[in-house]
């Protein structure tokens, strides 16, 4: 199929490099220059992009990149033609994106929320999931491409059902991770060898898949973003606001958000969202 993808960060471009690699045509944009994708046309805007695509995949930051992208001059919007699909995988507002929705439908188009989960490694490796919101043909219709990039895609309801459902998963990943890295801090001040710890963890009903993925990282110390500290914190801001609007209290994760506030204080908003365990590491003075 001939496809645009627009956004080459840590997700995108590993998933338009695994649709390149299954024999699609892409034509690829991001914001800088410089990021590539091998064996794929880059355009110089999205609008450029978008000319004769079928469908259009967008995979950045936020609401406002969604929007530059989409709507912004030399946007989406601009080239668009009746019968293309556009499909979002940046974590965003559900709000937003139903807006976004209906101003491509305006255009003839269809628009879907897919957003995913997986991380770096699940782009990498193909194996991301997808968590959809879309009408059913137009879910049927991208199974394929989905396949490539993904292991499963689940279509949770229409327009916007797919990021409400990703926020809600991204909320336990958020709250998970930070019971483990607490745990660790209070064992480790207790005088506990970690070893012992994760064994016993991994025995134990406490196993998660975000200690799987986490655990190797944080024993080596590797900080490095997979899912960088500033898109979860943006996230945990996302959450906070649907809550709001839809009349629900997070106390868990509204004292998760002053951990990240004070972590990204001390610099770490470009690190991982693990290394929030060296915020709770530096108050209890341990390491
Ligand atoms: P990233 O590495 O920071 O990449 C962000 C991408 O968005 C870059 O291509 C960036 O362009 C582009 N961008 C940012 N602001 C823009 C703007 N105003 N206009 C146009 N492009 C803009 O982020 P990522 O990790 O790939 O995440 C992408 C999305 O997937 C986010 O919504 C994130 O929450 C979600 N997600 C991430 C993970 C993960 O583990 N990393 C997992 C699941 C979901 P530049 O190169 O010019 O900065």
């Amino acid at each position: 199929m001939r496809i645009a993808f627009l956004g080459l960060g840590i997700m995108g471009k590993p998933m338009a490099q695994n649709l390149v690699k299954a024999g699609h045509e892409l034509k690829v944009w991001n914001r800088s220059p410089g990021k590539v994708v091998e064996g794929a046309h880059s355009a110089s805007t999205p609008k450029e992009a978008a000319k004769d695509a079928e469908i259009v995949w967008l995979c950045v930051s936020d609401t406002k990149a969604v929007e530059e992208v989409l709507l912004g001059s030399n946007g989406v919007i601009e080239s668009l033609k009746p019968g293309t699909t556009v499909v979002d995988s940046s974590t965003i507002l559900p709000d937003a994106s139903l807006k976004f929705a209906e101003q491509v439908r305006a255009k003839g188009a269809d628009f879907v929320d897919a957003p995913v989960t997986g991380s770096k490694v699940g782009a990498e490796s193909g194996q991301l999931i997808f968590i959809v919101g879309a009408r059913e043909e137009t879910f049927e219709k991208l199974q394929p491409l989905f396949s490539v990039m993904g292991k499963s895609a689940v279509r949770v309801g229409a327009n916007g059902k797919g990021l409400a459902a990703k926020l809600s998963m991204n909320l336990m990943i958020a709250l998970t991770y930070e019971g483990f890295a607490e745990a660790l801090v209070l064992a480790k001040k207790q005088g506990v060898d970690l070893k012992p710890l994760l064994s016993l963890i991994n025995q134990s009903m406490v196993r998660s898949g975000v200690v799987d993925y986490k655990a190797p990282f944080v024993m080596a110390r590797d900080f490095s973003a997979n899912f960088p500290m500033r898109l979860m914190h943006k996230d945990i801001h996302l959450m906070l606001e649907a809550a709001r609007q839809n009349g629900v209290k997070l106390p868990g994760l509204e004292t998760v958000d002053k951990v990240y506030e004070s972590s990204t204080r001390e610099g770490n908003a470009d690190l991982d969202y693990a290394a929030t365990l060296m915020t709770l590491e530096k108050a209890a003075g341990v390491r």
